[in-house]
């Protein structure tokens, strides 16, 4: 589907084959002289063919036609090298940029995740690596990134969409926000229905704290639309960040009630008897990349608890967490 969503403003619908999320927003902003694109999709034959289709149905060249990277994701990330044109920028903040050529060497990448090892996971972790989706489905070349900060402006158009820096989902996600039209382009920072994945594999990483402070940052800005990368356009931007600090603080509340059920828990063992909103009735029925997500997102919320000392850590040979 490609719809004109804002004046000027065009969705791609770009479907995202065997993912929970079902498609990815890819967004045009036409401006004459220079237009730009935000995200891509994976880098398979269906987003591929989705996202042509849809530039071509616009009208817009990719001759004229900038990218926008909000994070370092695949399903956001994935086609850039395929789609950009020489001479043309790819903006992306520096440390995600970073981390999307880094998808394309396994050994590397997988040095990321040094302490995953420590999180329970049964089986050896080769075999969450080789189907996560993030590293089958990257960039096929090395991308080129102009590399932006918290509070540039890139215009396009009469519009001015300054970079802001929302640190959660991960490191060096950006939102585009346009102040005159009330706009906010949010990636995977604020999602209408669905709660974005926070994930942490090491004690160094708070990345619950960051998300966290980063809702209360994107609260300060007046929008009155968000234009968010998977599902629906919306218009109630606070008060879905309300929704989204509340659902992580309910989640922080049944964390500590497992560890009452049972001291020295490893982040995996949490993870199994959190609530997943998943179709899957059993925990080892999950297919590995769920259990993936599910474990880092066990972890993001008991370093979180950790750091404010209301849960203890005896460090192992696995992580395991106790109340206090
Ligand atoms: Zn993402």
């Amino acid at each position: 589907m490609v719809e004109e969503v804002y004046k000027n403003i065009w969705r791609i619908e770009v479907p995202l084959p065997k993912s929970p999320l079902k498609f990815l927003n890819a967004y045009v902003i036409v401006g004459g002289k220079k237009n730009l694109l935000i995200d891509t999709g994976f880098n398979r034959q269906e987003c591929k063919a989705a996202l042509s289709k849809g530039l071509e149905k616009i009208g817009v060249s990719m001759d004229r036609t900038d990218i926008f990277i909000t994070h370092l994701h695949s399903d956001h990330s994935g086609l850039v090298s395929d789609f950009i044109k020489k001479g043309r920028k790819v903006y992306c903040s520096k440390k995600d940029a970073l981390d999307i050529n880094l998808l394309r060497d396994f050994n590397r990448w997988k040095n990321n995740f040094t302490g995953a090892e420590k999180l329970g996971f049964p089986e050896d972790l080769d075999e969450y690596f080789d189907r996560h989706p993030g590293f089958k489905f990257n960039n096929t070349h090395d991308v080129e990134f102009s590399y932006v900060e918290d509070g540039e402006i890139i215009q396009i158009g009469e519009y001015s969409l300054q970079c802001v820096s929302t640190p959660g989902h991960t490191q060096g996600i950006m939102c585009l926000y346009e102040k005159n039209h009330r706009l906010l382009f949010s990636g995977d920072h604020i999602l209408e229905r669905i709660t974005p994945n926070i994930s942490v594999w090491s004690l160094e990483n708070d990345a619950l704290a960051d998300y966290i402070n980063s809702l209360r940052k994107i609260k300060k800005l007046n929008v009155d639309k968000v234009f968010p990368s998977h599902r629906n356009l919306f218009d109630y931007c606070h008060q879905r960040i309300d929704e989204l600090i509340d659902h992580h603080h309910e989640r922080l509340i049944e964390v500590k009630e497992i560890l009452v059920r049972k001291s020295l828990q490893s982040p995996y063992e949490v993870a199994s008897q959190m609530k997943w909103d998943i179709k899957f009735s059993n925990w080892d029925d999950l297919p590995h990349v769920q259990r993936w997500f599910a474990t880092g997102e066990a972890m993001a919320h008991l370093v979180y608890l950790y750091n404010l000392r209301k849960v203890s850590l005896s460090d192992n040979k696995y992580y395991e967490f106790s109340n206090f």
